[in-house]
């Protein structure tokens, strides 16, 4: 596996090489966007670290003008701030995770191999909708940068809601995928639907921005409506 790290400190870009490298990933070191992008372009990487303050162009620029490009290679932003708009702002403009520093390299780790895992067909370790965000590796989940107390099983039903985001779940996908109980005799619908309206409880009720909408006769979907 093959990652291009893209850091201007230089003590910071040789101390995750040395550690990557301990992993047994192939580590490339670009020290200014200019380099990185470059690189991009004439070698093939299997995962792109992109420090967010580079001297020149940052790396949220440099990231969108590749992901305009067509670049699919999974990116993990590094990022020294860590505001609701900022983190919003990389996920908008194509990464696919954010690590905020200073960060342990165990976490740096874990969402390494959760990004490589994901470019083989697994599913991604963060989501976001509008202002809901949530980190499937930490377990958290939070609307409007504040965190929301979910119950194991109010957060697998938000992440698979998340996961089908703009599409409509019926009940059935909901017990045979949240509640793994496909072949039950009684139907689960009021269990699902009191573990809904608790989730919106939740979810949108302190918020003038609705997410979770019933679909009658269908089921739900998590989705933006027009105000
Ligand atoms: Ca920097």
């Amino acid at each position: 596996m093959r990652i291009l790290v893209v850091e201007d400190e230089r003590k910071v870009a040789h101390a995750l090489k040395e550690g990557l490298e301990a992993e047994h990933y192939k580590v490339t070191l670009a020290h200014t966007g200019e380099e990185g992008f470059y690189l991009i372009h004439s070698e093939t990487f299997d995962l792109v670290l992109l420090d967010v303050m580079l001297p020149g162009r940052s790396g949220v620029e440099i990231l969108s003008t590749l992901r305009k490009r067509g670049l699919q290679t999974p990116v993990l932003l590094l990022t020294a701030r860590d505001t609701v708009e900022d983190r919003v702002l990389g996920l908008d403009s194509g990464a696919d995770d954010y690590l905020v520093k200073p960060f342990a390299f165990p976490e740096l780790s874990a969402r390494i191999r959760a990004l490589l895992r994901r470019g083989r067909g697994e599913p991604a370790a963060r989501m976001k909708l509008a202002d809901l965000e949530m980190d499937v590796v930490a377990r958290t989940a939070a609307r409007g940068g504040r965190p929301l107390e979910l119950t194991a099983r109010e957060f697998d039903l938000l992440e698979y809601l998340l996961r089908h985001q703009g599409r409509v779940v019926s009940r059935e996908m909901l017990a045979r995928d949240v509640w793994k109980e496909a072949a039950r005799h009684t139907p689960l619908d009021n269990v699902i639907d009191v573990h809904i309206a608790r989730l919106r409880r939740k979810v949108d009720d302190p918020f003038a921005r609705k997410l979770v909408h019933t679909v009658r006769g269908v089921g739900f979907a998590l989705r933006e409506e027009p105000a």
